[in-house]
């Protein structure tokens, strides 16, 4: 069977996989801590769920616009206004099935075959999939965990070329919890200003997950780049709504049009349900949004604590999102009891799987070998659970 070769030099998502990896062994009786899959832990708050319910009895079962229901849209525009200050039309949102999607056809609708994108990373697995799709060149910029993960002004003038036409820019970051401060993010948005065919792709999917104790400041409220940033976010993180398929993009019209066109051939308008769902998230009480990311600073707290336990690890303290990225470097070149060389980061996770019963993803999935990620959306006392299963297993490698 001829299979493209557009698919066949496409990875699959680590993150998946191994979440399904950790499904199968539980289901086969072993009692495995999945923190694989970055997904909050929490239920769809209530007044989320009535509404999709209101939504079925009300008959919201046809085909949906494109782009997304206008009132969502208009929901959308009013949220980027008054929580981050952006100025965006609800004709320059475009609603799809999750941030993902809507992340792959901004990188579909403006990379050309060749095009140069700029990545930093660590970066989540789906970046650099995104852009071969489109036949694009990716260009990684690298922040190790002895630079907090951040990339300097200095490296982005460095990585752009006359060919660069996009950057796929995420903070705070999966999957490393890295949160840009204004004055950082002000520095790079000076830099891209000064290259006008670059345009920023800003993926703020984890903004409401920030320790940093201020709003995130979206890139997009610099001048340098407002006209050319595209924001893509979505309902997944911020109200634990993963399952729904829900996010969006927002940009400048061209980019919105180019995307509709796109989306028109391809699945159409995301579910009607899950819509209006989407709609009550926005247009709700935010409280649930800021209980989640207490309970989430408390788990962060804990494991970096745990974690600082754990022989040959190197971490630091991350500001957002809910992973810890630890480097694991020292490790390498150890044998497990009976014998079997750690010879990569993937190597360490298969043994955390196999030993600890912990569920972990290569760094290398993340353009970052060496590193392994955690996520931390789990419970206190799985969080205790799973880092004491894996402080043990480690210190039984020699
Ligand atoms: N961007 C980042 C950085 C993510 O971690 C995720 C995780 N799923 C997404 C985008 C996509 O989110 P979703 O498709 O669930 O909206
Ligand atoms: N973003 C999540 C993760 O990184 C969900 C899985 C995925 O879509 O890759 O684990």
């Amino acid at each position: 069977m001829q299979i493209s070769e557009r698919i066949m030099q496409l990875s699959p998502s680590a993150t998946l996989a191994m979440s399904q990896k950790s499904a199968e062994l539980k289901s086969a009786g072993i009692d495995v801590i999945n923190m694989s899959v970055g997904e909050p832990d929490f239920n769809t708050p209530d007044h989320i769920k009535e509404a999709a319910k209101r939504a079925i009895d009300e008959n919201f079962s046809r085909y949906t616009p494109v782009p997304g229901y206008m009132s969502l849209r208009k929901a959308i525009s009013r949220k980027l206004k008054e929580e981050n200050g952006l100025e965006f039309a609800p004709e320059q949102v475009v609603v799809g099935n999750g941030a993902k999607q809507e992340l792959c056809n901004v990188v579909l609708a403006t990379v050309n075959p060749g095009d140069e994108v700029i990545i930093p990373v660590p970066a989540w697995v789906s970046y650099v999939e995104m852009v071969k799709l489109a036949g694009g060149k990716v260009v990684t910029v690298h922040a190790g965990v002895e630079q907090n993960f951040k990339i300097t002004p200095a490296q982005l003038e460095a990585a752009i070329t006359p060919r660069t036409r996009l950057i796929m820019f995420n903070s705070p970051s999966n999957p490393t919890g890295a949160v840009y401060s204004r004055e950082e993010l002000k520095a790079l948005a000076e830099v891209l200003g000064k290259h006008e065919q670059v345009l920023v792709l800003a993926d703020e999917i984890y903004e409401h997950i920030n320790f940093l104790g201020t709003e995130l400041t979206s890139i997009a409220s610099f001048p340098e780049v407002a006209d050319r940033t595209v924001i893509i976010n979505g309902v997944s993180k911020a109200y634990a709504m993963t399952g729904w398929r829900i996010g969006y993009m927002a940009g400048p019209l061209a980019v919105t049009k180019a995307v509709t066109k796109l989306q028109g051939q391809y699945t159409s308008g995301a579910s009607s349900i899950a819509q209006k769902a989407a709609e009550a998230a926005y247009e709700g009480s935010q409280d649930c949004v800021r209980e989640m990311c207490k309970a989430f600073l408390r788990r962060r707290d804990l494991i970096v604590k745990l974690a600082a336990e754990v022989p040959g690890w190197g971490i630091n303290c991350p500001d957002g999102a809910f992973y810890l990225f630890p480097k694991v470097e020292k490790l390498l070149g150890k044998h497990t009891p009976d014998g079997q060389e750690i010879k990569t980061s993937g190597d360490y996770v298969m043994y955390l799987l196999n030993e600890a019963h912990v569920a972990t993803v290569d760094g290398d999935a993340f353009c970052a070998p060496g590193y392994i990620r955690l996520s931390y959306a789990l419970s206190d006392e799985e969080i205790t659970s799973a880092l004491g299963r894996i402080r043990e297993a480690t210190a039984r490698l020699k």
